[in-house]
């Protein structure tokens, strides 16, 4: 599009990052400062977003956190509702869910998510650049202050972003462990000397180097080198995908505006002031079509916007549209894969509801003790010895029992007889079952635990009882 009636393969620019110089060194982009609509709504937006991201570990119900990821326990509490390693296939259809819901809204509306929503991108271009327009200036300053020496001016300007962005690295690493561990936890390691906590400590050091790093250095390198949602925009979107697109119908052939000169060629309505180049954050040129590194920041749109109404022009030449409503004039939203993504979504939303609503509060499983198979009493009784794990799913303790379904036998605790479970926790017990000798007509018998909670009947587990035959 951009190279039409050129020699140049109009395909070149794929041969090459925006992000990456002829000899491979990174060519830093400084985005031009961005106002507009699009910009302001992305900003509110942002400030719900991270006020939710930030207020959320301190949000909790009954004194128990409404969101916990605690993949080191392997605990889970998503809005509330507790999730175990047991709970593991349950979690699978929440993350399946969640996969098909990202692909199914990325072949309707593209990347809509990694402009507005991805926390990448909110922190990037609405926490950190700002900041840094706010020490460093607009782009061209910042071009001007990186190539100048290290003079006073520069160490000041440079410190000063540098310990902003460190204290908000802080901020969003502890943020981060919280959901991972719990606020109380965190407000424990930070109440006390490192010490107390190194691994903690080490963990909440090492993120905030994370966060410092890739928001002062790596910055659009996350989207376009490390990220797989944008790796995989090549598969789901098409040509009825809605994305930051360049309208080149309208918009070629392009061409600068010389005043007071008589145009010899019909011009496009893209005057080719290189603005939506310039405000990029990517490094890349929308001109050339729907890229990879395109995040749908909208800044493009924003700026052509108002170039479009100084040259007195309709606006909307970049704008929100799919190849199909640019090409033909029509949009398709419902296409056969959108029908087949939804049908999917539905079956596994169903599914993982039923599962959720079917799941046991409390579960426990008996297992034999490995390596033995039965005793022999003096009083003429046979006992087995078996190992237990109780899980307590619930936020309120439990008083547990196991009783034999079959009354000749009996079962007998070993150790600790109060089996109460306190909230949301596990607890390993052992038991001997025992059977008269005179009872016992196999030497294999299958028997039916009964597993009380505070009284009432709640699951029948199966072992197996060995015994000898006399
Ligand atoms: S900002 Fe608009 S007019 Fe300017 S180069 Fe980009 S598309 Fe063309
Ligand atoms: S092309 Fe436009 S929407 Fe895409 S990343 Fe660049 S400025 Fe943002």
């Amino acid at each position: 599009m951009s190279n039409k009636g050129s020699n140049i393969n109009p395909e070149s620019f794929r041969d090459s990052l925006g992000t990456v110089l002829e000899d491979g060194k990174r060519n830093w982009i400084y985005p031009k400062k961005v106002s507009g609509k699009f910009y302001r709504w992305r900003s509110y937006l942002s400030w719900v977003l991270l006020a939710i991201l930030f207020i959320g570990p301190f949000i909790k119900i009954d004194g128990r956190p409404y969101m916990l990821f605690n993949i080191f326990e392997r605990k889970f509490i998503i809005f509330g509702a507790a999730f175990w390693p047991q709970d593991t296939h349950i979690l699978i259809f929440l993350l399946l869910i969640f996969f098909i819901f990202i692909i199914l809204f990325t072949a309707v509306f593209g990347r809509v998510f990694c402009g507005w929503a991805c926390p990448q991108t909110l922190f990037m271009e609405m926490v950190f650049r700002k900041i840094e327009y706010l020490i460093e200036g607009d782009a061209s300053q910042q071009r001007k202050l990186n190539a100048m020496p290290w003079n006073s001016e520069k160490l000041w300007k440079k410190g000063l972003k540098m310990s902003v962005f460190l204290l908000i690295s802080l901020l969003i690493s502890h943020t981060v462990m919280a959901y991972l561990i719990g606020i109380d936890q965190v407000v424990e390691i930070v109440s006390q000397p490192p010490s107390a906590h190194i691994s903690g400590f080490i963990g909440l050091m090492a993120f905030t180097g994370i966060f410092l790093f890739v928001f002062s250095w790596f910055r659009e390198q996350a989207c376009i080198v490390v990220c797989p949602y944008g790796r995989l925009q090549g598969v789901l979107l098409d040509a009825n995908s809605i994305n930051v697109t360049y309208d080149h119908v309208r918009g070629e052939p392009r061409g600068m505006i010389r005043k007071n000169k008589v145009e010899e060629l019909p011009k496009g309505d893209c005057i080719d002031c290189t603005l939506c180049v310039q405000v990029c954050p990517t490094g890349i040129d929308i001109r050339n079509g729907v890229q990879m590194e395109c995040v749908n920041c909208t800044a493009c749109i924003d700026v052509c916007d108002e170039v479009m109404e100084k040259v007195d022009r309709p606006k909307g030449l970049i704008r929100y549209a799919s190849d199909n409503s640019v090409l033909k004039q029509t949009q398709k939203l419902v296409t056969s894969r959108v029908k087949v993504y939804t049908l999917l979504l539905v079956i596994l939303t169903g599914a993982f509801i039923t599962l959720l609503a079917t799941r046991d509060d409390l579960s426990a499983t008996v297992t034999k003790f490995r390596g033995m198979t039965y005793q022999e009493r003096d009083t003429g009784e046979i006992s087995n010895f078996y190992e237990v794990s109780f899980i307590n799913k619930t936020f309120k303790d439990q008083l547990i029992e196991l009783r034999p379904e079959d009354p000749t036998y009996k079962i007998e605790v070993v150790g600790d007889q109060n089996w109460t479970l306190e909230s949301q926790s596990k607890f390993d017990g052992r038991f001997f079952l025992v059977k008269e000798q005179e009872d016992v007509k196999t030497n294999q018998d299958k028997v039916v635990l009964l597993l009380l909670q505070n009284g009432e009947i709640i699951d029948k587990i199966k072992t197996n009882f060995i015994a000898p035959i006399r």
